[in-house]
Order: C-alpha cells, then sequence, then structure tokens
C-alpha cells in the first residue's frame, strides 16, 4: 500500500495523460448546448467533422442526436441517486462507428461542474480485432453445430438403411438375425413360446412377367402393409428376400401364429392391386410355421429353415396355403 491520498493521486492524472500515445478516443460534450468541449487526438482521428457544432454531427456526422445517445439515460439515473452530491454515472456500450468502420466500446460519465452545466465525459476504445475475433468464434461455432447436426442425421439414416428395406420400410434379414437371439433370450428367461412364420407370394414370377416390375413391387408393397396391419406390434416382420418374408413372434404359440398366418392369408385373398386404369389382379402367398425350440435351438437360423421347409410343402401341394409343423 502507499501512502497517497485520494486526493493526491487525482491531482496526478490529467486528461492530457490519454493524448497521442493513447489508445482512448475521448470526448467531453456540455449537455446544455451538446457542443463538444474537448476532444483528444485519438478521438480527433475517428471524428466525422470535427468543426461541427453539435456532438452528433461532429462525432457521426448525423443531423440529429444518435438513437444510442446514453446522455438521459444518464442524467435520469443521476436524479435518483441520492447519496452522491457529484451525481456522477456510468454507461458502459459497445457502438460501431460507420465513418471510421470500427467497434467501439464506450464508457460514459456524467459529470455536473460549478458553472451547473452537465457534461458527458467518453472513452472509447478500439475494439474492432476482438469484434472480429469474437465473430469468426461464433461462425466456426455455428458452423460446427451445422456439421454436427449434419453427422447426426447421416448417422440416424445410416442406422435405418442397415436395418430397413427400402422399398417396404419393414426390417431387414440382418435386423431380424440381430434382435433374434436377444428374443430367444427373453423367451428363455420368462418361459414363453417364440413363433416363425415364413411366407412368400405365390408364382410372383408371373406378376412380374405379365405385369411388370412396378406393379410387382406394388404388390409387395400391398402385402408388407397387411403383414403390419395383422400382426402385434411386438412382432418382428422382415423382408428377408425378394417376395419372402419372416415374422418373429414373441410369446406366441404355433397354434397362435398359425392362426395369424390364416388371417393374413384370407386378407390377401381379398386385395386387388391395379394394373392399369379399370383393371386389377390378385395374388396369393404361401406360409409354413414352427417354432423356436428354446432347449435345442442356439439361434434362430433352425427354426426359419423347419418353417422354410413347411412353406415349400405349402407351395408343393397347391399354394395359397399355410403349413404348420406338428
Ligand atoms: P413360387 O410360387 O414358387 O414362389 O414362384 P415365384 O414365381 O413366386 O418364385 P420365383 O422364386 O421363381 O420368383 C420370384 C421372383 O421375384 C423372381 C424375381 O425377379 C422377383 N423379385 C425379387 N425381388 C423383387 C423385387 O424387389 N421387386 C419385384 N418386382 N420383383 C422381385
Ligand atoms: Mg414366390
Ligand atoms: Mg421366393
Amino acid at each position: 500500500m502507499n501512502d497517497y491520498k485520494t486526493t493526491e493521486i487525482e491531482s496526478l492524472i490529467s486528461l492530457d495523460m490519454f493524448d497521442w500515445s493513447s489508445l482512448f478516443a475521448i470526448s467531453i460534450v456540455d449537455l446544455q448546448s451538446f457542443e463538444v468541449v474537448y476532444i483528444n487526438n485519438a478521438m480527433k482521428t475517428i471524428m466525422a467533422n470535427s468543426n461541427a457544432k453539435n456532438c452528433w454531427e461532429a462525432k457521426y456526422g448525423l443531423q440529429s442526436p444518435c438513437m444510442w445517445c446514453k446522455a438521459q439515460e444518464l442524467i435520469n439515473k443521476a436524479k435518483l441517486t441520492t447519496n452522491d452530491s457529484q451525481s456522477e454515472q456510468y454507461a458502459t456500450y459497445e457502438n460501431f462507428n460507420e465513418g471510421a468502420n470500427k467497434w467501439y466500446q464506450i464508457q460514459e460519465k456524467l459529470t455536473e461542474l460549478k458553472n451547473g452545466h452537465q457534461y458527458l465525459i467518453s472513452f472509447a476504445l478500439d475494439i474492432s480485432i476482438q469484434k472480429e475475433a469474437q465473430s469468426q468464434f461464433i461462425n466456426s461455432h455455428v458452423q460446427l453445430r451445422q456439421k454436427t447436426l449434419a453427422l447426426e442425421e447421416a448417422r440416424k439414416q445410416l442406422k435405418i438403411q442397415a436395418t430397413q428395406d427400402p422399398l417396404t420400410g419393414l426390417y431387414n434379414r440382418r435386423y431380424l438375425q440381430d434382435v433374434s437371439q436377444k428374443l430367444i433370450n427373453l423367451a428363455r428367461r420368462e418361459k414363453q413360446d417364440l413363433s416363425v412364420i415364413m411366407l412368400d407370394i405365390d408364382k410372383f414370377k408371373n406378376i412380374n412377367d405379365s405385369y411388370g416390375h412396378g406393379t410387382g413391387d406394388a404388390v409387395i408393397k400391398r402385402l408388407a402393409s397387411l403383414l403390419q396391419k395383422y400382426s402385434r406390434k411386438s412382432d418382428v416382420i422382415s423382408r428377408i428376400g425378394g417376395e419372402e418374408f419372416a415374422i418373429l413372434l414373441p410369446n406366441t404359440s404355433k397354434k397362435g401364429a398359425y392362426g395369424v398366418a390364416m388371417k393374413i392369408t384370407e386378407m390377401v385373398g381379398k386385395q386387388k392391386v391395379k394394373i392399369n386404369k379399370t383393371d386389377s389382379l390378385q395374388f396369393t402367398i404361401s406360409s409354413g410355421i414352427d417354432g423356436v425350440d428354446l432347449e435345442s435351438d442356439q439361434n434362430l437360423d433352425a427354426a426359419l429353415t423347419r418353417a422354410d421347409s413347411a412353406m415349400y410343402q405349402a407351395k408343393t401341394t397347391g399354394r395359397n396355403k399355410v403349413i404348420l409343423n406338428d
């Protein structure tokens, strides 16, 4: 600590100290006349017209008071301050000076002198470099955020593509394999049945050959939406080949799965798929059913193979039917 009294220190400080080499542009405005009564050299270099009478014209080349002027605000604040005879208050803000093409941080102070006039003392510090750095930082932050969002979206899309069949929106074979192990473990733990339906559109090659691939696709989509409509939310419906589907039914006996397959077969029989403006086609499916043997089946493959051979049996014995393995 030093021994100076405050008044002695104050006597060391004069506005001249801030001239020539100063980073601060200083001005003092008489708030009675709005005349600029003092400027330092730093302020002179950025003023629009140092000979002008009014501060707004002198400082900024404006024809009317500045929109951002803090004088009135400071005067109001000063009125509210009762315990300070000097009635001094401060305002700090940032301002872009269009003439100088620079950003300034401005600190202003209201002072009342013995002549009864109020004066606004302004210190302006050029902060253009900081502002530029700040805006670059914000820009790169925004860009980074946009890239992160795009990456997240791409990741989501990839995840969907990895598990979904694009034509029908049903799960693909890979997802069926992935989820089946979890469902087998769950069925073992809960001692619940787990059944599988394999189904395939009959004579689908004829549909393609007769009406074109577009109509073939429409048939596949129609079947897919029926499968969704007539199975449970917990069932895993997947398109495992061109016109071949597998449904994994948790907590469902073989008999229960048979009922589901029969219902789907019946509803397929009622479908009419348009082939042109006036005509439509009908189609049928064949299905095979078996259950996962929770004691001997290590994974889904064996049950799928058994259901597939039941389906083959349906194909070779007339099609448009459901075969349930004993
Ligand atoms: P089956 O009753 O014995 O099942 O006879 P099928 O004609 O249905 O069976 P096959 O396996 O001979 O023919 C299946 C056809 O499905 C052949 C293939 O070109 C067609 N296919 C496979 N994927 C698609 C697809 O995504 N869209 C269309 N339109 N056709 C497909
Ligand atoms: Mg077929
Ligand atoms: Mg097939």
